[in-house]
């Protein structure tokens, strides 16, 4: 079977750690005999310079003929003075929207070869953490009504926390499948205590729940949340919230793996194409200079090969090369390894690549 992939790299170092994925990609497809192809498109700021839009028809033309798509990142400081709609934020807004990409899976894995990279004490990292963030992704406050209007205090502005019954329950069986299939622990994050918006979620969570006995349900309040992940990350298995909870809580968990250019995540929905991306930016700072940490897009590579090509062995053959990699020390400039195991993006990109 031919794998077509529709490629975004985006800007800032976006194209460099998409290009370290797919060196990587090749390489796998070469030694398991696998084809993929790929059609590039543009999106965020280096469309907008082309087209004058940050999401082109043709961009979502080429994503939605393909089996999955590999996204970089988009953004950057050139273009933060354009108006709301036309910032490159919203290409991918849209293109979740577009893909109808409900459920965003963002794992935080710190293994005990990857210790000495996370801020947290060994003590309270025993033997590592597995967590999965499972994140509504097409509703709440970024989608929800917004604007600005007059007041006698000078101008007020507002966003829209909108959750409907329907969309609760389906981010909720997504939850509760992905827990069926590790340790059957379910946190499921709100804030339930003060917004009506979380009051609902808790309760279809609850009715959710019926269907999936087996697994063990604990609500908590974000703010607890945001405290516990850090106080005792091992007691987490999947952490199931909305879209704005889930956007600060797994930058926030991929801190405690030792850096933000280490995770992978992936987001799906009914149409089966998903979309695969590394959980940081565009980081302008360092972008250009060779140093950007491809990990996280090199991992978005492997949770594509899983959830969308259902290549469970060839995902692990990528996920063990970066494990073995990071176990002898190496890393790149924002793990902080020491001097004689210090790598530029191509260097960790070769290193890889040879354990495959
Ligand atoms: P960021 O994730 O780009 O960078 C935060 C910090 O982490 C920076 O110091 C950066 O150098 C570092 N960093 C990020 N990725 C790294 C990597 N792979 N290797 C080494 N270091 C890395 O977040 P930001 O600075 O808040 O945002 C920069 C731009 O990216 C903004 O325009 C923002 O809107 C955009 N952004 C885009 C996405 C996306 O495309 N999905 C997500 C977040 C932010």
């Amino acid at each position: 079977m031919e794998y077509r992939i529709g490629i975004i790299k985006g800007d800032g170092i976006g194209p460099e750690v998409v290009d370290a994925a797919l060196e990587i990609l090749d390489e796998l497809g070469e030694k398991f005999n696998h084809k993929f192809s790929y059609r590039e498109a543009l999106a965020g700021g280096s469309a907008y310079d082309q087209y004058g839009e940050v999401l082109p028809q043709e961009t979502i033309d080429i994503c939605r003929d393909s089996h999955a798509v590999i996204l970089g990142a988009v953004g950057g400081s050139k273009w933060d003075n354009l108006p709301k709609d036309k910032r490159p934020e919203r290409a991918i807004l849209g293109l979740r929207r577009e893909l109808n990409l409900f459920a965003n899976l963002r794992p935080g894995l710190l293994l005990k070869s990857m210790a000495a990279s996370s801020p947290l004490k060994e003590r309270i990292i025993g033997d590592g953490f597995d967590i999965l963030v499972v994140r509504e992704l097409i509703g709440g406050i970024y989608f929800g009504e917004s604007g600005r209007r007059d007041t006698r205090d000078g101008i007020a502005a507002y966003d829209t926390e909108i959750y409907s019954e329907k969309e609760i329950s389906r981010i909720a069986r997504f939850g509760f499948e992905m827990a069926m299939k590790r340790k059957k622990r379910l946190t499921s994050v709100d804030k339930a205590n003060v917004l009506e918006s979380s009051g609902l979620w808790r309760k279809v969570v609850n009715q959710v729940s019926q269907n999936y006995p087996e697994v063990e349900l604990c609500h908590m309040y974000v703010d607890n949340a945001s405290m516990q992940v850090i106080r005792d990350p091992k007691q987490f298995d999947v952490i199931l919230t909305t879209n704005l909870f889930g956007d600060i809580l797994s930058d926030e968990i991929s801190m405690l793996t030792g850096s933000i250019g280490l995770l992978p995540s992936a987001s799906i929905g009914p149409s089966g194409i998903g979309l695969y991306e590394p959980i940081h930016g565009s980081a302008p700072d360092i972008s250009g200079r060779g140093i950007a940490n491809p990990i996280a897009a090199i991992l978005s590579v492997a949770m594509m090969l899983r959830f969308s090509f259902n290549l469970d062995g060839e995902a692990r053959a990528i996920e063990d090369a970066v494990d073995k990699v990071l176990g002898e020390g190496y890393g790149t400039i924002d793990l902080g390894p020491k001097d004689d195991r210090l790598c530029t993006t191509a260097e960790m990109t070769e290193l890889i690549k040879r354990e495959i």
